[in-house]
């Protein structure tokens, strides 16, 4: 349902060899951790095994984007949208939902969100028209905005990215600051790896774009 075929090359035909290969594509993983997961999860339950298939089926078809900011939900809205007490004056912008979490436990920050789905990149043909900017110029409209934080990444493809919404939104909300986080977060890492502490000084340092 829904599924799309896999691009060539095709994965191996036996189901053994199959597993190996998927979780060799997971994050941090080669070929000998792919191989000892494999092995265990040959030898539990047939329940217990399938409870990690099911954990991923649930995630793919019940997370889609908030209506709101794009970050990852079961309801119509996320709960940082959701939530009354969040400050509408201030939107933080940043390029994956998982970087919220990483902006959220640096405690620094209780306005709302808007996740880009990425930066742009013109080696890799990512160009404004394939990030969530439009739904961001919008949003710059709302009478009690006052602050939109840049939080892309600390890269050259992020302070690009940040330039290019500096441009965008001066010209659609003037009266809006602008300000990007300082670099406390090492550059060329992406928010959601940085340590919360330097997350939380890069905020309490973030400058205004002009
Ligand atoms: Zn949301």
């Amino acid at each position: 349902m829904g599924r799309k075929a896999p691009a060539p090359p095709p994965p191996p035909a036996d189901s053994f060899e199959r597993l190996i290969h998927e979780l060799e594509k997971l994050p941090g993983v080669g070929r000998r951790s792919a191989e000892r997961m494999a092995y265990h999860l040959l030898e539990q339950s047939r329940e217990e095994a399938l409870a990690l298939a099911l954990a991923i089926r649930d995630v793919k078809s019940k997370l889609r984007p908030c209506s709101v900011c794009g970050n990852l939900t079961e309801a119509e809205q996320c709960a940082f949208c959701a939530d009354p007490r969040r400050d509408d004056a201030a939107i933080c912008v940043v390029e994956w939902p998982r970087e919220i979490r990483a902006v959220e436990k640096s405690g620094q920050f209780r306005g709302r969100y808007h996740v880009l789905m990425g930066r742009l990149s013109p080696l890799a043909g990512v160009g404004p028209e394939d990030l969530r900017i439009a739904a961001l110029l919008q949003r710059a409209h709302a009478a009690e905005l006052q602050e939109v934080v840049l939080a892309t990444s600390p890269t050259l493809e992020g302070d690009a990215t940040a330039a290019y919404l500096t441009e965008k939104l001066h010209a659609e909300a003037p009266k809006v600051k602008i300000t990007r986080l300082a670099r406390g977060v090492p550059t060329g890492s992406d928010l959601s790896f940085a340590q919360s502490g330097a997350i939380g000084d890069a905020f309490k340092g973030r400058t205004e774009m002009r």
